[in-house]
């Protein structure tokens, strides 16, 4: 065949959170959306602030040309300048500069740009397992090979000496997630630095160099825990945001890539990802959103939502019997399967109409990802059919 094989298998070999969720429409229309508990999909459930609907219309009186124009390649200077000053108000005088900034399609592009702006062909970068199936496309279209680390058994947060154990010469990148899809967690400043230690360690024994990528879709979705700002703990950091998840934004496509001014190095880094956004088209993120950002940045999040579904639902399982991660953040529930085998766990669960994500999804056996970025309601009405899967296994 004369077409890129690679391209063809991705294409070819379905996202299984996708697929689910395909199949919870298709049964939606069959038996009636209140029949079915569709637990698959990260699409935030809370609408974005009043305060983006206000931007949009602010810009739609701007003359047509400006409005919907090209904008430079790394995004229009004064969004950048609101992202940066937004930064270095919450995370220290000097955090981000506009020109440390790169606008992007989200945390999508973010990383894509990321490893194709770091990694050299037969690199190898680290992922805490479970992991967002994705990473494992971006960092193999980048050059890399993806080495799955798993995370600590008991509290899923990152395992420094099972990392420290994994590192290579060849080791370019640690991916960290946190607050964490899909297991809620979010890893706690000591865990951060004993990371950190590790890759220093590494580094200076094998004469390398190890970036930390810190994708961080979730920083604004907690409930209570504090989130370590990355490059004040490791400053080999690149930052890979998006406002998908913080202002309700999934389908608007807008984030960043941020290379911290205290990055070794920065200069170098900050013209990789703009070759990176050249060499993948990445340039120029949505116009329209990027004026949003000039008024929204610093919108907060409404968690209330999600909060109650996570009592709801932590509540509800407890009682149950079910067994899981308590999260700290993100929107998403890690439930112990009640076999070993997670597939065939979720085939019950299916049965009953539930559709969580099995874990194997995700890099790890025996677990279920239950996203809770769904109704109140269906939270609430989903309780029989979980009392009927425990019960089967009883
Ligand atoms: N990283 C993680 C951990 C995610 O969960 C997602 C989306 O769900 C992304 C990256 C991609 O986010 P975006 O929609 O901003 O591209």
């Amino acid at each position: 065949m004369s077409i890129n094989e690679a391209s063809r298998a991705y294409g070819a070999q379905k996202s299984s959170i996708r697929e689910i969720a395909a199949y919870a429409g298709a049964r939606k229309a069959q038996i009636g959306a209140e029949n079915v508990f569709d637990f698959s999909l990260g699409n935030p459930s809370i609408p974005a602030p009043d305060a983006v609907r206000a931007s949009i219309e602010k810009s739609l009186t701007l003359p047509a040309t400006q409005l919907h124009g090209y904008t430079p390649a790394n995004g229009l200077p004064a969004a950048r300048e609101a992202v940066a000053a937004s930064l270095s108000r919450r995370f220290g005088e000097g955090a981000a500069s506009m020109d440390d900034l790169y606008l992007t399609c989200g945390a999508a592009a973010s990383l894509s740009i990321t490893f194709h702006a770091i990694v050299n062909p037969g690199d190898e970068v680290i992922v805490i397992a479970p992991y967002f199936p994705e990473y494992r496309v971006w960092i193999e279209t980048s050059g890399a090979t993806c080495v799955e680390v798993m995370a600590d058994a008991a509290t899923f947060q990152v395992d420094a000496a099972a990392v420290a154990a994994a590192v290579t010469e060849r080791t370019k990148a640690v991916v960290i997630n946190s607050p964490n899809n899909p297991v809620g967690s979010v890893y706690s400043r000591e865990n951060l630095s004993a990371l950190a230690d590790v890759l220093h360690e590494a580094q200076d024994r094998l004469g390398t160099t190890i970036y930390l990528v810190a994708d961080e879709p979730y920083r604004e979705i907690t409930y209570g825990a504090e989130v370590p700002w990355v490059p004040g703990v490791y400053d080999r950091t690149i930052v890979c945001y998006s406002y998908s998840k913080s202002l309700s934004l999934p389908g608007e496509r807008i984030g960043w890539v941020l290379v911290p001014p205290t990055n070794p190095e920065h200069d170098d880094l900050v013209l990789a990802v703009a070759g990176a956004g050249r060499k993948l088209g990445f340039v120029c993120a949505p116009a329209l959103f990027q004026r949003v950002l000039m008024d929204c940045v610093d919108e907060p999040s409404d968690v209330e939502a999600y909060a109650e579904n996570r009592r709801a639902l932590t509540e509800g399982l407890s009682k149950l019997g079910y067994e899981f991660i308590e999260p700290e953040g993100a929107f998403y529930l890690w439930v112990k399967a009640l076999e070993p085998d997670a597939q065939a766990f979720f085939e019950r669960a299916k049965a009953l109409e539930l559709l969580p994500v099995p874990s194997d999804s995700f890099g790890c056996p025996g677990w279920v990802r239950v996203g809770y970025c769904v109704s109140h309601d269906t939270i609430v009405r989903s309780m029989p059919a979980w009392a009927k899967l425990a019960d089967s296994y009883a």
